[in-house]
């Protein structure tokens, strides 16, 4: 399954949750970053960053007709 990951950014206050709550270290922020940033070909889908960021900035969407990659490869294609 694939997965877009995208940021509302006007949402997003940049508080770091989404990045503390990913167990598959999927997404990327350091402190000179206003913004999280997805490491494609990590995010298994798994939602908890959109469930835990309390200003609902994230959408991780299943692309089932995304033809590029095979069944068994969960990647973020693309965000924002
Ligand atoms: S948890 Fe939400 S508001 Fe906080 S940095 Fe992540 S996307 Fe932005
Ligand atoms: S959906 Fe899950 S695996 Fe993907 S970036 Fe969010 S917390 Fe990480």
């Amino acid at each position: 399954m694939n997965y877009l990951w995208r940021l509302i950014g006007e949402n997003c206050t940049g508080c770091g949750i989404c990045r503390d709550v990913c167990s598959e270290h999927a997404i990327k922020m350091s402190r000179a970053m206003a913004y999280p940033e997805p490491i494609p070909g990590k995010c298994t889908g798994c939602l908890d960053c959109v469930t835990q960021c309390p200003f609902e900035a994230i959408e991780v969407t299943p692309l089932n007709n995304y033809s590029n990659q095979t069944e068994n490869e969960p990647k973020i294609v693309s965000w924002r």
